[in-house]
């Protein structure tokens, strides 16, 4: 048995054969050419080619994994098309005189250079697309087509690298796994990987030998470890694990795709919590209809110093595409009392919990706001993107907050920059005070979603984080529940939708409650949306109703 160690991209276990993946190789030598015209149409002739090879993928992807993964091949039809690829492939054929293939070869390597020259990760991550439309026209050159990977029986494919076209052209029934060498966490590769629900592993130390072809392996997604010919110890624990977790998804299985419809009609929207971009395959493996809270403080409590306004755009723009169309609703910053980062230098406090956090530093510090409000108002021209403000305690805070919006919405419009024109603004309703303002606010946003952790701490004047005060801390206390009816109530009257987004909402002792109350949407961890949609099937709300009377 050899154990090989990489970076899981994916949870879960896959046992099968090893598959070898090579791309086939195309060795492009300088030729001199006579007729460079010639020349210059056979390379007209192959990006038409490759073209339509892009748009045959992409409706296969669009069918396969959704409109959001494919559209990466819109993309690289796009990079196809490009004036400055084409310029400079045309100039080498005809200042050198020589043949298509070569000239491509050049230019994708120019191209491919400067891109992982670039600073920001999202456009080093690029490259891996310039190289792949550069091997598609060589090999359309060559006359060539770009079948992927041939096997009768599912397989672990083990690669160097996966461009996004060769994932998405394999056959979906035939592969248990990706395992590979190279390949970054932002890739599209793991992306579509995670779409497919399959366990995926990439910086993966395995060869790739030839050898290595039909051998046994496991490979594990939690452990990001690849078992090859295990003993008989390690196979026994991991068919023990993938029988578990077949159990496990048979049964969540059986309620996805189902819409979250009550016995007697009434629908409410299921949402899942995030809290980093790892945690968007929790969000698809188990069936939410949306992101109703990205808790996007991760990011700053993740970094050193000021995530920059690219990298913020690049994580948000991998969350709405991952959701393929599906609602994301990002939370804007709410650090202070718990988070803290070092960098923000927040004064210390007698009471953290009421003092300078989320909203407030926003306000106070704009510049910080108007870099992420910039990157999200970017993001939603990838998705469907709604924007939520943390603490909120009065109608002129949320007033500033949309000036500062309209702010943001001009300069992105004055560089240039595609968004979403109508994004959905919401609030948090966290305070007694908003609770209060409901009816008032509901005229000023789009929706309201609950953080019942801090309006129970804030109502019931209980510190979350004093363990010691866990007897009197009461998440069903009746002033609470009452806070939260006039919630729907005011937001309802105000003309705008209510959800749940704190830890209550997945506490399915209040789920016909809440559904009595008359919540639009419920949002909680990954794990709890199908319980919860199990729930919501099983409950009658109008019998429910009856009896309480
Ligand atoms: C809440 O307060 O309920 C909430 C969802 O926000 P957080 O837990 O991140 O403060
Ligand atoms: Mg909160």
């Amino acid at each position: 048995m050899v154990i090989y160690q990489g970076k899981a991209v994916f949870e879960g276990v896959a046992i099968g054969k090893l598959s070898v993946y090579k791309k086939a190789e195309h060795v492009v030598k300088r030729e001199k050419v006579t007729d460079v015209e010639a020349e210059v149409n056979r390379y007209a002739e192959a990006r038409e080619v490759a073209i339509k090879q892009l748009q045959a993928l992409y409706d296969k992807a669009v069918k396969e994994v959704g409109e959001a993964s494919a559209e990466i091949f819109e993309a690289h039809q796009m990079m196809v098309d490009d004036e400055d690829y084409i310029d400079s492939v045309e100039n080498i054929i005809r200042t050198q005189e020589v043949n298509a293939e070569f000239a491509v070869a050049e230019t994708g390597d120019n191209f491919e250079k400067m891109f992982l020259a670039m600073e920001d990760e999202y456009f080093r991550g690029r490259a891996a697309d310039i190289k792949d439309i550069t091997e598609r026209i060589i090999s359309a050159l060559f006359g060539g087509d770009d079948s992927g990977l041939v096997s009768d029986e599912p397989v672990i494919v083990i690669a160097d690298d996966l461009a996004p076209s060769e994932t998405v052209q394999m056959d979906k029934d035939k592969i248990l796994s990706f395992v590979t060498v190279h390949g970054s966490a932002n890739s599209h590769t793991s992306i579509l990987a995670k779409t497919m629900n399959i366990p995926a592993i990439i910086g993966c130390d395995i060869p790739l030998d030839d050898e290595l072809n039909g051998k046994m392996a496991v490979v594990d997604g939690f452990e990001g470890k690849v078992y090859v010919e295990p003993d008989e110890a390690v196979m026994a624990e991991k068919k023990k694990l993938l029988d578990k977790e077949l159990e496990k998804k048979q049964l969540l299985e059986q309620l996805k795709g189902k819409d979250n419809v009550t016995l007697d009609g009434q629908h409410i929207n299921i949402y899942a919590n995030i809290g980093n971009t790892k945690d968007l395959a929790l969000v698809l493996e188990n069936d939410a209809g949306g992101i109703g809270l990205f808790r996007s403080e991760f990011i700053y409590l993740e970094s050193s110093d000021y995530p920059t306004e690219e990298h913020q755009f690049a994580i948000y723009k991998q969350v709405a595409e991952s959701m393929a169309g599906k609602k994301v609703i990002i939370r804007t910053l709410d650090i202070g009392a718990d988070k803290q980062a070092d960098y923000f230098n927040l004064p210390k406090e007698e009471n953290p919990a009421m003092g300078m956090r989320a909203i407030r530093i926003c306000l106070t510090q704009p510049e910080i706001f108007k870099t992420q409000l910039r990157a999200i108002l970017r993001a939603s021209a990838f998705g469907k993107i709604s924007i939520m403000f943390p603490m909120i305690i009065s109608v002129d805070e949320v007033k500033k907050i949309k000036e500062i919006v309209e702010e943001v919405k001009k300069s992105l419009d004055a560089d240039g920059f595609k968004y979403d024109k109508d994004i959905e603004l919401g609030i948090m309703i966290e305070t007694p005070a908003a609770v209060m303002m409901a009816e008032e606010l509901a005229k000023e946003v789009d929706f309201f979603s609950v953080g019942t952790n801090d309006l129970t701490q804030y109502t019931l004047a209980i510190d979350r984080q004093n363990q010691t005060l866990d007897e009197f801390y009461d998440s069903h206390h009746p002033g609470l529940l009452k806070m939260l009816q006039m919630v729907v109530d005011g937001a309802h009257k105000g003309g705008a939708w209510a959800g749940i987004c704190g830890e209550l909402g997945s506490d399915l002792t209040l789920t016909k409650e809440f559904l009595a109350m008359g919540f639009d949407e419920l949002s909680v961890s990954p794990g709890r949306v199908l319980p919860l949609r199990k729930v919501v099937l099983e409950t009658n709300v109008g019998d429910y109703k009856k009896t309480k009377c």
